[in-house]
């Protein structure tokens, strides 16, 4: 039984759709991510969750209650904001307990449900200092503190760690998956950014124009993507336009001039032969080889290196086939001694298993 039901929920704005016949299931105990570009009604999506909009039609549930006729505060969620929202006037420790405050619990009980989300969020040194004093990985731990003090069983965090640099963004990522575990509650996060959702969530929906064009776990949607937006919103890709040969329930055969030559997949393709369709291949799953691979049944293709990039960990390659069709490999750099680098103008083989196209 999912804890969060979504039946066909539209939003416009005027004439304009901003979440499109949405039907998703989110159940208890999740970390679930909306995915999507700017603008794509992720927002709007949690705003309605959270009771801020209305749904222009369609019906949200929420542990088996309609949410309809429910307003803001008396739903079982919270909602971080994006800016934190913090008092600025207040303490730490008196915005941490503002929500409790309001709703008279005893000063006992506040006192000591504060130190203890203060604990949870490792902010108990700084309970006496004020938002200014704060740096904003600080303020980002203050606020989430804050809403989890009234114990939702549902938070909402609207690209909460946006305002963070890179390296805090990752660290933070675990502490809020840490958090969510060890809570056991249900976590929804709007981000715009891929590694953020594969990062932190245990399933996912991918958005486009308001719809929710692919929900799954990471895994399934970056490897097994169902349509070419999400593969390229996924990460890199190599793109070649083909016709199916052959299609089963369990594989798929295309040819494609683009790349000259034949390419096998072990998935299968609701297609008839002839059908025009897109092979799509990560550049992380092809071997790149200077050699003829042994195993040289499945797709296995020739060209000439044009352009390298050394990033340190890895190397980029740029690979031009006979078909002038471009090409990018990546490979990681496991070992500084390399015995035949591969260099400028080499030819070189690229071979991928059938599991990766
Ligand atoms: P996201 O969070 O994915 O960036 P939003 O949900 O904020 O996207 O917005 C989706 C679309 O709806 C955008 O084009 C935005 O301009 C529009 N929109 C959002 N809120 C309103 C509003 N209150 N009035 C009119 N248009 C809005
Ligand atoms: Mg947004």
């Amino acid at each position: 039984q999912p804890f969060i039901k979504i039946r066909d929920v539209v939003k416009k704005f005027d004439n304009f759709v901003a979440v499109d016949d949405v039907w998703l299931d989110i159940y208890k105990g999740e970390f679930f991510a909306l995915l999507g570009p700017s603008g794509c009604g992720k927002t709007t999506l949690l705003r309605m969750l959270a009771g801020f909009e209305t749904p222009t039609s369609g019906t949200i549930e929420i542990d088996g209650v309609d949410m309809s006729e429910v307003p803001p505060y008396r739903r079982p969620v919270n909602m971080m904001f994006q800016s934190y929202a913090l008092f600025p006037h207040m303490s730490v420790e008196q915005n941490v307990g503002f929500g409790l405050r309001q709703e008279a619990v005893p000063r006992s009980e506040i006192a000591h449900r504060v130190a203890e989300m203060l604990e949870l969020v490792q902010m108990s040194e700084l309970a006496r200092r004020k938002p200014h004093q704060l740096s904003g990985g600080q303020k980002q731990r203050v606020a989430l503190a804050r809403a989890l003090i009234k114990r939702p069983k549902v938070l909402l965090l609207d690209e909460p760690l946006g305002a963070l640099d890179r390296k805090l963004r990752e660290e933070t990522q675990f502490e809020l998956v840490n958090i969510q575990e060890s809570l056991g509650l249900t976590f929804v996060i709007v981000t715009h950014d891929q590694d953020e959702a594969m990062t932190v969530s245990t399933r996912m929906a991918i958005m486009d124009r308001g719809r929710a064009v692919q929900i799954g776990t990471p895994g399934e949607v970056y490897e097994y993507p169902n349509s070419l937006y999400v593969a390229q919103f996924l990460g890199d890709v190599n793109v070649f336009e083909c016709r199916v040969i052959d299609a089963g329930k369990d594989h798929t055969t295309v040819d494609s001039p683009e790349a000259g030559c034949q390419i096998f997949a072990d998935r299968g393709l609701d297609a008839l032969g002839g059908q025009e369709v897109y092979a799509v291949i990560r550049p992380e799953k092809i071997e790149i080889s200077k050699t003829l691979p042994v195993e040289t049944r499945h797709n296995c293709i020739s060209g000439i290196v044009y352009d390298i990039g050394y990033l340190g960990n890895m190397s980029v390659y740029y690979v031009r086939l006979v078909t002038g069709a471009k090409v990018k490999v990546t490979a990681a750099n496991r070992s500084r001694l390399v015995e035949r680098p591969i260099t400028w103008e080499d030819q070189v083989w690229l071979s991928w298993p059938p599991a990766a196209s």
